[in-house]
């Protein structure tokens, strides 16, 4: 018997694993292909690696801006997929030693929930009974799709499968114009690839700040990229060398259709029925201050949990709060009013806290935003469009935060703390920040929002 047993090794699962070891808690980790999740193999690390490579493609071709001559840029995609791959083993890899250095042990096969305390798991040698005091499920997600877009990996594809193109195809329809959508999208753009991007709501990035998405469209637009913003993809008619794309009364032929339309939770046939957890359309539900299920000493992290962000981040704070709970029986729960959000496109677009609609809604706001365009650091690397912007309560403290530009992924952390300590922008603005630096323009921001700009 173990303290914890936890099924599913992705973020939500080997944080949870790890995390045990601060409270001497023995682990078994069932995990059916090797740990590390959707954002090790397939999800967060290579995307992340593929955007690179495509940032440094694009830095090369346009060299000549700033006085460094070269020949134009040529891909060897061979290289490249071995780059991501390399990375994607060197993390795997990481994380495999860190598991055994904590001694948890990992047992290779599917997890099924089997009553109270109890995972039946197939192995390759056959089914075997793991039980816990503790079970944390954290099985994770799959990319959806939609009627017409049946996923057969050469035509119709997932982010899974444009990981591994095994070449850089010319033509990409993308079905979907969220986070992911618009991460390939840039990286496929700088690659040279045509791109069209087909999204069914007013903006992409939906639900996402309105004028960062329009300051993210209006760049990836000049740099190439079709958006369809309002449109329904009719179904995908596939033929001997292209696909076509059918929307309202035209359509667009390309070579692959990357379908990007959300993830859905992976909890059919884990055994969620023996249990009395509560699942609402595969989403199983938790109390939020202790990420415990309605079933006691059952706890669900990560993706599968209903009503929180599918971020790996997200996965790991929930890992360490049930973790918590499990060995304090005290609450310790995720602060989900500080995640940051961050979209990796180029510019990167990060947003913090409250957007500008939820903050409305709590009550009267005072919105600044301060643009890159005058920033020195931005002008010297070439990338000065974009912006902060700061939302805050009216004489109150900042709630929310927005970036979009270089780097904006980093930078938006020392918004996530004026979010999250609640601070005024009279406060926050009270600290100076390294001149010449991208995080100027926070400081700017704030300045501004505490009634005394500078620039
Ligand atoms: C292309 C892409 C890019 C992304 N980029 C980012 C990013 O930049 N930042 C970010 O925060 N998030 C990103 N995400 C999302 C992130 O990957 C997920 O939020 C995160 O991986 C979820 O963690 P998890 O532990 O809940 O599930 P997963 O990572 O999906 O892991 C679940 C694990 O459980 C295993 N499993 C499933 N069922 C069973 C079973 N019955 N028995 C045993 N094992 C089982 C699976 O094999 C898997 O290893 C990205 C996702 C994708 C697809």
């Amino acid at each position: 018997m173990y303290d914890l047993v936890v099924v599913g090794g992705g973020p939500g699962g080997y944080a949870a694993a790890l995390y045990a070891h601060n409270f001497g808690l023995s682990v078994a980790l069932v995990e059916k292909e090797r740990p590390g999740g959707t954002c090790l193999l397939r999800g967060c690390i290579p995307a992340k690696q593929w955007l690179y490579i495509a940032e440094v493609y694009a830095t090369v071709k346009h060299a000549s801006d700033f006085g460094v001559m070269t020949s134009a840029p040529e891909m060897d995609w061979n290289a490249a997929l071995d780059l991501k791959n390399k990375t994607v083993e060197t993390l795997v890899g990481g994380l495999a030693g860190l598991l055994e250095k904590r001694k948890v042990d990992v047992i290779e096969g599917f997890g099924r929930l089997d009553g109270a305390g109890k995972v039946s798991v197939e192995t390759g040698d056959g089914t075997r009974t793991v039980e816990g005091r503790a079970v944390i499920l954290a099985t994770g997600s799959h990319a959806r799709t939609i009627p017409g877009y049946e996923i057969d990996g050469n035509r119709i594809v997932t982010s899974d499968h444009a990981l591994d193109w095994p070449r850089r195809p010319n033509r990409v329809a993308i079905v979907g114009g969220g986070v992911i959508g618009c991460e390939f999208a840039s990286l496929l753009t700088d690659l040279d690839s045509e791109v069209h991007v087909f999204e069914m709501m007013d903006q992409i990035l939906p639900g996402g700040d309105p004028e960062a998405s329009k300051q993210l469209s209006r760049q990836l637009s000049r740099r190439g990229v079709k958006f369809y913003t309002g449109v329904a993809v009719g179904p995908a008619k596939i033929g001997s060398d292209s696909v076509t794309v059918p929307y309202g009364d035209e359509s667009v032929e390309v070579d692959v259709v990357l379908v990007s339309v959300g993830r859905g939770p992976n909890t059919d046939g884990v055994g969620l029925e023996s249990t009395s957890a509560v699942v609402d359309r595969g989403f199983v539900e938790v109390d939020l201050t202790t990420m415990q299920t309605a079933q006691e000493g059952l706890y669900a992290v990560g993706d599968i949990v209903a009503g929180t962000a599918q971020l790996a981040h997200v996965g790991f704070a929930e890992g360490i709060a049930a973790v918590t709970h499990i060995a304090t029986g005290k609450a310790a729960p995720v602060d989900y009013r500080a995640i940051p959000r961050v979209t990796y496109t180029h510019p990167e677009v990060a947003e913090v806290g409250l957007t500008l609609e939820e903050a409305q809604q709590e009550g009267e706001v005072e919105v600044t935003k301060h643009a890159f365009n005058g920033v020195g650091r931005a002008i010297i690397i070439g990338q000065n469009q974009g912006f902060v912007k700061t939302i805050a309560m009216k004489d109150g403290p900042i709630v929310g935060a927005v970036v979009v530009g270089p780097f904006a992924g980093e930078m938006i952390h020392e918004l996530m703390y004026s979010v999250g300590w609640e601070a005024l922008p009279a406060e926050a603005a009270a600290f100076i920040h390294a001149h010449p630096t991208l995080s100027e323009a926070v400081g700017e921001t704030l300045l501004s929002a505490a009634g005394k700009s500078l620039h």
